[in-house]
């Protein structure tokens, strides 16, 4: 099978624009498991699938009717025919998809799926759990993390650049409350796993942590 860059750690440490980075750099394919935890809880919401009804949002998450085709160098994500990648991406849809992703039975029907996504000549996979659960051999598992403000003010920047206005001091708590989410969640919780290298970004600029990145991978 092919190899696999690991990826993990909290919502906003940097793991979206490195992750690509990396497979555009590397040439492999690329998982954004986080977009498989949003799309199940986006289309809960589409068909009124109640958050709590876990046996419903697991028959979601197998069946769930998505794509990630290239379009003029651009991913999409598309979901029933549509294409959803902006909505997907909001503070409300993170919430959601930190809800649907700590129920075990949606962990398990997305499990395959982000399996499948490892094809030569490899995988760069983003994620929470992608060192300690999903690909448990990749020859390299990276934890990235930063500040909490460093991540807020990050997910703001991306935002103001997006032109949506977001609250500084808002953005710090939603992240805050989701890392509660994901660390003390009994099913895969986000931690290093033993055998991962960890990185703090809230110092590093984009192409440090990319350099260094590659500088593991070569070892
Ligand atoms: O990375 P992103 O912010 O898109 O992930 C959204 C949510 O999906 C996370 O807060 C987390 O609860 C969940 N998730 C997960 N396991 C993954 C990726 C994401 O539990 N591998």
């Amino acid at each position: 099978s092919a190899p696999v860059l690991a990826i993990d750690g909290p919502g906003g440490a940097g793991k979206g624009t490195i992750s690509c980075l990396m497979a555009e750099h590397l040439g492999w394919h690329l998982l954004d498991s986080g977009a498989l935890y949003r799309l199940t809880a986006f289309a809960a919401n589409k068909h009124a699938v109640a958050l709590d009804d876990e046996a419903r949002l697991a028959e979601l998450a197998k069946a769930l009717d998505v794509s990630f085709p290239i379009e003029q160098g651009q991913p999409l994500t598309v979901l029933e025919g549509e294409n959803v990648g902006q909505a997907i991406r909001n503070e409300q849809v993170g919430e959601w998809a930190s809800r649907v992703a700590a129920i075990p039975e949606v962990r398990t029907a997305l499990l395959q799926r982000q399996r499948d996504f490892c094809q030569p000549p490899g995988l760069v996979a983003d994620g929470r759990d992608m060192g300690t659960v999903v690909f448990p051999k990749a020859p390299l598992k990276v934890f990235l993390t930063a500040s909490a403000e460093e991540r807020a003010r990050r997910r703001h920047l991306q935002l103001q650049e997006a032109g949506v206005d977001a609250n500084l001091s808002s953005l710090l708590k939603e992240i805050q409350a989701r890392d509660a989410r994901d660390t003390q969640r009994s099913v895969a919780p986000l931690k290093p796993a033993d055998d991962a290298v960890l990185l703090d970004t809230t110092r590093l600029s984009i192409p440090e942590v990319v350099e260094q990145l590659t500088d593991w991978l070569a070892q």
